[in-house]
């Protein structure tokens, strides 16, 4: 994906690239994440960004060079910015060529989407489900702890699903797996697959 840059030394708020996703994420759900908890990000990333030395840099270099608080902000505004992105009310099927990549990786894509599911499900506490690219364009399925990101580790991070409580307890209670199984339905693939 293309780098993040801050406008006047602050990162501006993204807006929802749609009103709902209601077969999988209710509005209310939707208008609490992203209008509160990623807004609260945002606000306290710039907040935290004058003289930090950080200044002027994209969010993921921010997200590299960082660490404590600046670090949680600027992680979790770029793991939103990415989730929010991936999904459409009237998502696009996955390409052949990124079907052959995922068959060529994980076998097939149910074993996919069950290993990344799975891995959702087991991560203990709140973060994030990854699909990544290495350097040699290995793909890998990645468990993230709180902000945390793959651009840290040199990954090119594609595809997040949030396990956050926040992004699924209004609509799923405790029934994360449901919620990671909902989710396939309004991933919009040609956006995870422009980001490789
Ligand atoms: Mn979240």
């Amino acid at each position: 994906m293309k780098d993040i840059m801050p406008i006047g030394g602050q990162f501006a708020m993204m807006s929802l690239p749609y009103e709902a996703l209601d077969n999988a994420i209710s509005r209310e759900t939707l208008s609490f994440h992203h209008g509160k908890h990623l807004k609260a990000y945002v606000d306290n990333l710039n907040k935290a960004l004058p003289g930090s030395g950080l200044e002027g840099l994209s969010l993921q270099e921010v997200v590299r060079r960082s660490e404590g608080a600046i670090f949680n902000n600027a992680g979790q505004v770029l793991n939103h910015t990415m989730y929010f992105e991936q999904f459409s009310p009237a998502p696009k099927p996955m390409s052949d060529s990124f079907t052959a990549l995922i068959v060529k990786h994980f076998g097939s894509v149910e074993a996919f989407k069950k290993e990344f599911e799975q891995k959702g499900a087991t991560l203990f506490g709140s973060g994030w489900v990854w699909l990544s690219a290495d350097k040699e364009g290995k793909l890998v399925i990645t468990q993230q702890r709180n902000a945390e990101n793959p651009v840290t580790q040199g990954l090119t991070p594609l595809l997040t699903f949030d396990v956050w409580e926040h992004a699924y307890y209004l609509d799923y209670q405790n029934r994360r797996a449901d919620y990671l199984g909902a989710l396939w339905q309004v991933v919009d693939w040609p956006t995870v697959e422009s980001r490789l």
